[in-house]
């Protein structure tokens, strides 16, 4: 079938919106009709040519969000085995036959998707944007939270604190009653205050904050080296992204090896970790914080997000 999208003909190239043919849905498939799609830091990284697996042309984006039958469902961004040892263990993020749609199959930067049908979940209501603006982030926080055993009391300081994966941690850090130590660029600190215990925007942190439980490293290469000397002995820091997609530089080894630091990796998140975000985010727990753009503007909202002019998730509307 030919939907309207957004397609990546080329790497680090703007993307042309045409009729894309993304196959026929099969026997277990369904086709919902996108109304909102987050963009993700993933598919930034996708789009600067980032994942070396990948090669265009792509419809990006697994943030996808719309109606089926009259019903206002999700789609869960990746598609799992269901019976790998990860998957029957209940972490299906790591399932072993993994294939996320915007990657390995038409995304949501498109007017409809192909999802197998059991891959789809229903709303509690239909304000899709919200959703398509905060599950993604959520359902990562949620989970490197655990990684990084967030509680109440947790001293735990977030890298790239007014993006869109910082913006909904840190309200979920707060929620969870962790002291909240937010690393942000000036421009957005007023704003990343009203959710933080303490706003830094020192390139280098390391000099006004120390000794924190915990770091929810967002960004990656730029800033990995100040979380690490600015968390304590047998400190965890959970690895979430790696926003320029290049390489990473441990600086000071010998500080990690003495402090016994842990650094650890964190994959997405699992479907029930989704379900746990819409829930937060239908109850308002945490607050969707977004900017809005027409579908048709992706490459308008792709140049705001690269000049860090967006607080919090760029959506997409059809
Ligand atoms: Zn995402």
């Amino acid at each position: 079938m030919r939907v309207l999208a957004a397609v990546l003909r080329e790497f680090n190239k703007p993307f042309s919106i045409e009729e894309y043919d993304i196959g026929e849905p099969g026997p277990n498939d369904v086709v919902v009709r996108v109304k909102a799609e987050g963009i993700c830091g993933r598919d930034l990284v996708i789009w600067r040519g980032g994942f070396k697996n990948l090669k265009p042309p792509l419809i990006l984006g697994h943030e996808i969000f719309g109606e089926l039958n009259g019903k206002s469902v999700g789609v869960f961004g990746a598609i799992t085995d269901g019976t790998c040892p990860y998957c029957r263990a209940g972490k299906d993020n790591l399932c072993l036959n993994l294939q996320f749609f915007g990657e390995n199959r038409p995304g949501g930067y498109a007017e409809a998707v192909i999802a197998p049908r059991n891959n789809v979940f229903e709303l509690p209501d239909s304000d899709y944007v919200k959703y398509a603006a905060a599950v993604c982030p959520l359902a990562t926080a949620i989970h490197a939270s655990k990684l990084g055993n967030a509680s109440p009391g947790t001293r735990v300081l977030v890298t790239g604190a007014g993006g869109g994966v910082g913006i909904h941690a840190i309200q979920y850090l707060k929620y969870l009653g962790a002291y909240v130590i937010s690393i942000t660029s000036p421009s957005k600190a007023d704003f990343v205050a009203k959710y933080s215990d303490e706003v830094i925007t020192d390139r280098e942190f390391s000099r006004k904050v120390r000794d924190v439980d915990a770091v929810l490293e967002v960004v990656g290469a730029a800033t990995i080296n100040e979380s690490l000397r600015a968390l304590r002995r047998e400190g965890t820091l959970v690895l979430i992204g790696n926003t320029e997609g290049e390489e990473i530089r441990l600086m000071r080894p010998a500080l990690t090896v003495m402090r016994e630091h842990r650094i650890v990796g964190s994959a997405a998140y699992t479907r029930r970790e989704v379900i746990e975000a819409v829930d937060l985010l239908h109850r308002g727990v945490v607050k969707p914080i977004y900017r809005i753009y027409s579908f048709k503007d992706v490459n308008k909202a792709y140049d705001d997000l690269m000049n860090q002019r967006v607080l919090g998730r760029a959506v997409l509307v059809f």
